[in-house]
């Protein structure tokens, strides 16, 4: 890439400059806190936890560009300094006609399926997020989840398993009318199906569908930055084009964005819906104005405006690139070798431990990747969130329990925060847990119930044969 490598590495582009202190608790003080933590890793404090990986969601490093940046943040309500440094960022890379910073990407999707979704639609994507299908629900609208067949393949290797399948696209579109449709969307990386790229030329192919029934493209740009980075890597004719190049040719096929700055953005906090049509924007804009604030600034300060101006630019540093993808790799490499279970490809942000194959055998009904959750935390003070049964199980219309096909504990990096010293600690209890997967209990709910009984369910341990 113009002379640049990036080639996953094991060249870190930063060294630490300010500490923040940790703990490894002992084994004994680890379990004492899990039990009073109801056996669920949400309820523990962060203090009680050596290497967090629970979401890599706002959690990041900031750079010294970042907090440089951000003394000179102007906090004036309308119109700030700050203000236009983050529209000329956010011009640069994504090229979109108006511009609204939000909170963050839940609220960027509330302000925009707020203006644009009734009771009776029907929003097709490669995949919802959480919070982007609980907004569509939320206005009255039917979340529609399209992704390629290999996306649920957890040993299919397919390069882009993030892309949304055409046919299913067209079929739906045919099925229920463009009436009923006011948007299409493409979540990129598609972070529900594990971090997986989305292709150039399905982005272009999703594109024209769209157009072609004079329907919107909104991206869902999270981790655009990331799904550049694969695209050099893995798509023909990109290999000598910069993530910036990327970025811009992805988003000039689109209509609108919403994204979270807690991922790509590289910022604690903080949100962004751009679009071109006037209509639409006019209509976010008021509802922005009534839940987040006037459009000048969403929600933030002034000084997070900067933040996020300095963030997204150093997200696509090439060097930053490799070195991200690189951690995510190195660790879930590790795992692999120390005999844990991965879901592969590895993808940009987070590694998945295939908590079936780690524990064959092991009853859905006793929660598998919540008993390899706690081991984890058990063995090395790793905080990982567990993405089965707990979270995702539920009742069919007979009462019987219909659990997901997939039991994961996924362990997300926080960017530029941790070092090989932490992977490496993660690596050893993985492979502890591995080792003493025979003897891992089970669990059963004692309290919390509902659809986000995750958060702060409790648990009792009970034997599984
Ligand atoms: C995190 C995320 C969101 C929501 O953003 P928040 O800042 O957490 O509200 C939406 N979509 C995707 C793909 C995400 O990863």
């Amino acid at each position: 890439m113009k002379g640049e490598s990036m080639e996953p590495s094991i060249v870190q582009p930063y060294r630490i400059k300010v500490t923040e202190p940790i703990t490894l608790l002992s084994s004994g003080e680890r379990s004492a806190r899990l039990v009073q933590a109801g056996y669920n890793v949400f309820n523990l404090r962060a203090q009680d936890v050596y290497v967090d990986l629970l979401t890599d969601s706002g959690t990041g490093a900031l750079s010294q560009e970042q907090w440089s940046a951000m003394m000179l943040g102007d906090e004036s309500y309308a119109g700030s300094r700050s203000y236009e440094r983050f529209r000329t960022a956010v011009d640069d890379i994504f090229g979109f006609r108006y511009v609204l910073p939000t909170h963050q990407g839940r609220a960027a999707e509330n302000v925009l399926f707020s203006a644009l979704v009734r009771p009776g639609h029907v929003i097709p994507n490669n995949m919802h997020f959480d919070t982007t299908r609980a907004n569509v629900l939320a206005n009255g609208g039917d979340p529609v989840d399209l992704p390629i067949d290999a996306a649920y393949e957890p040993r299919s290797l397919d390069p882009f398993k993030g892309n949304l399948d055409p046919a299913k696209l067209e079929e739906l579109i045919a099925a229920v009318g463009v009436d009923r449709i006011p948007l299409i969307m493409l979540t990129i990386t598609n972070n529900s199906a594990g971090g997986q790229p989305v292709s150039v030329a399905n982005v272009r192919e999703v594109s024209r569908i769209a157009h072609r029934h004079g329907l919107p493209l909104f991206i869902d740009a999270c981790r655009f930055a990331e799904n550049a980075f694969f695209i050099h890597e893995r798509e023909p004719g990109y290999a000598e084009k910069t993530p910036l190049e990327i970025a811009r040719e992805i988003f000039s096929l689109a209509d609108g964005m919403t994204m979270s700055a807690k991922k790509d953005g590289l910022s604690n906090i903080g949100g962004i819906v751009a679009m071109n049509e006037p209509g639409v924007f006019e209509a976010a804009r008021e509802r922005l104005i009534l839940m987040e604030g006037f459009p000048t600034y969403g929600g933030l300060a002034g000084r997070d405006l900067d933040s996020i101006a300095v963030g997204l630019r150093e997200a696509l540093d090439p060097a930053y690139l490799a070195d991200r993808v690189g951690q995510v790799r190195y660790l879930g490499e590790g795992l692999k070798a120390a005999g844990v279970p991965i879901i592969e490809p590895i993808g940009g942000h987070a590694v998945y431990i295939d908590a079936l194959a780690l524990l064959p055998g092991f009853p859905q009904s006793a929660f598998p990747a919540l008993a390899a959750t706690n081991a984890l935390y058990l063995e090395a003070g790793v905080r990982g969130v567990e993405i089965g049964g707990v979270m995702f199980a539920h009742e069919d219309e007979s009462g019987s329990v219909v659990y997901p096909r997939l039991e994961m504990v996924r362990l997300a990096i926080p960017r530029r925060m941790y070092t090989r010293t932490h992977f490496d600690a993660v690596i050893e209890g993985g492979r502890a847990v591995a080792r003493t997967a025979d003897s891992l209990p089970g669990y059963r709910i004692v309290e919390g119930q509902g659809p986000l009984r995750h958060f702060v369910a409790r648990f009792e341990i009970v034997l599984r044969r």
